[in-house]
């Protein structure tokens, strides 16, 4: 099983790793832009982005942010 590492997709900041696939499909699920947040890198990591806890927060103060969301890629 591949571990899964767990970074926030706004400002970057490790959230963990996951070692259970299953959890990281729940996470998925609960997710507002299920799609493209499961990265493979060069070296085989799988990454998910996620939204932390901060930027859900700020977020949540100003949906407008959500806009900007494109700069990711
Ligand atoms: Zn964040």
């Amino acid at each position: 099983m591949v571990a899964v590492n767990m970074k926030c997709r706004h400002c970057q900041q490790s959230m963990g790793v996951i070692e259970d696939e299953d959890r990281v499909y729940d996470l998925i699920g609960q997710q507002p832009f299920a799609l493209d947040i499961v990265q493979l890198n060069d070296e085989g990591e799988v990454s998910v982005q996620l939204i932390c806890e901060h930027c859900e927060e700020i977020l949540a103060q100003n949906p407008n942010l959500f806009e900007n969301d494109t700069f990711i890629h």
